[in-house]
């Protein structure tokens, strides 16, 4: 039995000196792939020195979220060609996408912002385009504009993932009406979280992928914990009860799934 980790923050476990230790007791856990994933541009050369120590075990994705933009990022999009040729590149562009969630400035300062995300985000699945990678979209109280964004950009909907999908049921239709597909973190192992459970289900097994989004979204028992790729199979395991089949079914179906999706 093996599971895929399809979306793990590694800086944070290089933060703490834990880096090592975290992938041991994701192997030790039968996580055997953990796919880490850039929020800003440091993160690109790191995440590749990850990958290229940790070979067959740590892939990355290349991208910048779209809360992460600094100045210049438009210009440093240059470089994804340099990863992408590089003897480690990555396997996704991601994160990237929109989040309007809790904006709190005035009207004229949250235009800027949003046309500053579309920009980054359309670059983003540009290179993506180009280089036939899948692309890990993250879109907070925005699931609808980015939907929108890539349907403009004649983007091939096989080929998306909305991680820690957080939209409506409408929204998963959406998605999936498309070809496009939702992955879910520890959040449905969460008493409240009847919602996203149904959208799982609503899926269904064919697109099912699984990701901690670690350090963050710890799933039960974990819960308050800092989260780590170690824990997917709690995530599994509530899955598996919720679909009515076996860990060791549910193991099989989303690691098939994440390495055809990530062609890893
Ligand atoms: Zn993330």
């Amino acid at each position: 039995m093996e599971f895929i980790d399809t979306h793990a923050h590694l800086d944070a476990f290089q933060t703490t000196g834990e880096l090592e230790s975290a992938i041991k007791r994701a192997k030790d856990a039968n996580v055997t792939r953990i796919i880490t994933c850039s929020a800003r541009k440091c993160d690109w050369q790191n995440f590749s020195k990850i990958a290229r120590e940790h070979k067959g075990c740590v892939f990355w994705q290349m991208g910048i979220h779209p809360t992460e933009i600094e100045d210049g990022d438009e210009e440093f999009l240059e470089s994804a060609k340099d990863f992408l040729k590089s003897d480690m590149p990555p396997v996704s562009i991601g994160e990237i996408g929109l989040d309007f969630y809790k904006f709190e400035g005035s009207r004229e300062e949250f235009e800027k912002m949003k046309s500053r995300q579309e920009r980054l985000f359309k670059a983003q699945l540009e290179i993506a385009k180009n280089a036939g990678l899948p692309v890990c979209v993250h879109a907070r109280s925005a699931v609808e504009e980015a939907i929108k964004i890539i349907d403009e950009s004649g983007f091939d909907w096989g080929k998306v993932v909305f991680h820690c999908f957080s939209g409506t049921a409408s929204q998963l239709e959406m998605l999936n009406s498309r070809g496009g597909r939702a992955s879910f973190t520890g959040i449905i192992t969460y008493k409240n979280a009847e919602q996203m459970r149904e959208s799982m289900l609503a899926q269904g097994l064919s697109k099912i992928m699984f990701e901690t989004d670690c350090p963050y979204l710890a799933p039960v028992p974990m819960r308050g914990k800092p989260n780590e790729p170690s824990y997917i199979p709690f995530i599994a395991q509530k899955s598996a009860e919720l679909f009515g089949i076996s860990i060791e079914e549910i193991a099989e179906i989303s690691t098939k799934n994440a390495r055809e999706f990530f062609g890893i």
